[in-house]
């Protein structure tokens, strides 16, 4: 076939090559650290695939090729968790002096990469009201090498004008990055909106499961030589039978994320007639503030999403949230079960200020049967406002 293959298709047969394999479906869990070179020759020259473990072996080759197929980028690399492909994409192109924008509704162990350690390192970083859009331009530098953009934000869902921002960073020589791990590859391709890099935590919807750590940086060619030359420089490394359960994982990325769309949409929709909740934060709804960005950039939408309670005390959203059957309470999202946990994004802003009218809760649709999570949702609801 020589037509650009539609993604589900690409899903299930990218990173494969069962007939150099003997025939087997899945690429194999190649363990290394030592490659041996047959020759003097071949050792000096150094010019296979396989060099030495920490640089990856066949199992990571098919998994980059996989995502880089996905993202519609040049090429990818794997890094062993969301947070470290952050933190190598950023490194890889910003040096001493240089200005780096990076939205206010980050991530916010990303924002505190940037705090932490960019700062120390003599690199001015500065945020970004994520609904800028072209106005970005203002706040570009001479100095300015990368704008660090975030689709919608993880507690927040602001939308943000991806095409808007990188004219605005290319025309003023810098790149822009987007962490696209809400929409993941099937829902938004970062690429044709002109983003330089897209960065996956795999953790979330790429792996699926809730077992493993994982991150993607995958990049236009432009970018390329930078972030592998650091990536390597830095020596991260992602382990082959990690590697391995992310590749598994991604073959069933479709079927999962629109089952955890179509329960997302549902939750939202139920959630926004109940009088306890003031608004519900979820782009792919017709009321929100980023929906058309949504609906002109997206093909779909994730299984998280926020909302925002009436006044309410700790007490009663204690009350709430600790008696909650089937949702459950921790941090992470994307693997096949529901959860929820009370957020403060407040804390974590500086370019604006978030100051909604009652608790923030992020919920996190998974694929348990919709009707069973309305029910947990409403004795949920129902405690919350008997203890107001
Ligand atoms: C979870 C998350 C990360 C970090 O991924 P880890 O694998 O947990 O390190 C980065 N960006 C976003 C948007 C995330 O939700």
């Amino acid at each position: 076939m020589s037509k650009k293959k539609h993604t589900d298709t690409t899903i299930v047969t990218t990173g494969r090559d069962p007939h150099n394999n003997h025939g087997v479906i899945n690429p194999p869990v190649y363990h290394a650290s030592t490659i041996l070179y047959p020759t003097v020759e071949a050792l000096y020259a150094r010019d296979a695939d396989v060099t030495y473990g920490r640089r990856g072996t066949p199992t990571t080759f098919a998994f980059q090729d996989a995502v880089a197929e996905l993202e519609g980028g040049y090429r990818s690399l794997v890094t062993p968790s969301g947070l470290s492909a952050c933190s190598i994409a950023l490194l890889a192109h910003l040096k001493a002096g240089d200005h780096v924008l990076v939205t206010d509704s980050v991530y916010g162990p990303t924002r505190a990469f940037c705090d932490i350690v960019l700062k120390r390192y003599a690199i001015h970083v500065e945020y970004y009201d994520p609904t800028i859009g072209a106005g970005i331009a203002g706040l570009l530098r001479p100095e300015t090498t990368v704008v660090f953009a975030e689709a919608p934000g993880s507690q927040t869902f602001e939308m943000q004008d991806i095409p808007a921002l990188a004219k605005a960073a290319h025309d003023a020589g810098a790149l822009l990055i987007v962490d696209n791990t809400w929409a993941s590859p099937l829902f938004c391709q970062p690429f044709e909106l002109g983003a330089d890099i897209s960065i996956q935590a795999a953790t979330k919807y790429i792996v699926g499961h809730s077992d493993v750590m994982m991150g993607t940086i995958t990049t236009n060619e432009k970018a390329w030589r930078a972030t592998i030359k650091n990536h390597g420089a830095i020596g991260i490394t992602a382990g082959p039978d990690d590697i391995y359960l992310a590749l598994r994982g991604l073959r069933t990325l479709s079927v999962r994320l629109n089952k955890h769309m179509e329960t997302g949409l549902l939750l939202a929709k139920w959630l926004q007639d109940r009088p306890e909740v003031s608004r519900v934060l979820h782009p792919a709804l017709s009321t929100d503030p980023g929906h058309e960005i949504w609906k002109r950039d997206f093909s779909g939408a994730s299984g998280l999403f926020s909302i925002v309670l009436n006044p309410a005390s700790d007490a009663a959203v204690a009350a709430m949230l600790d008696d909650m059957e089937l949702f459950g309470m921790g941090y992470s999202w994307g693997g096949y079960e529901s959860l929820i946990i009370p957020a403060a994004p407040a804390e974590n802003r500086t370019a604006t200020t978030w100051a909604p009218e009652g608790p923030l809760l992020r919920l996190h649709a998974g694929l348990e049967d919709p009707n069973d999570l309305i029910a947990d949702l409403d004795a949920g609801l129902n405690r919350l406002r008997a203890s107001a």
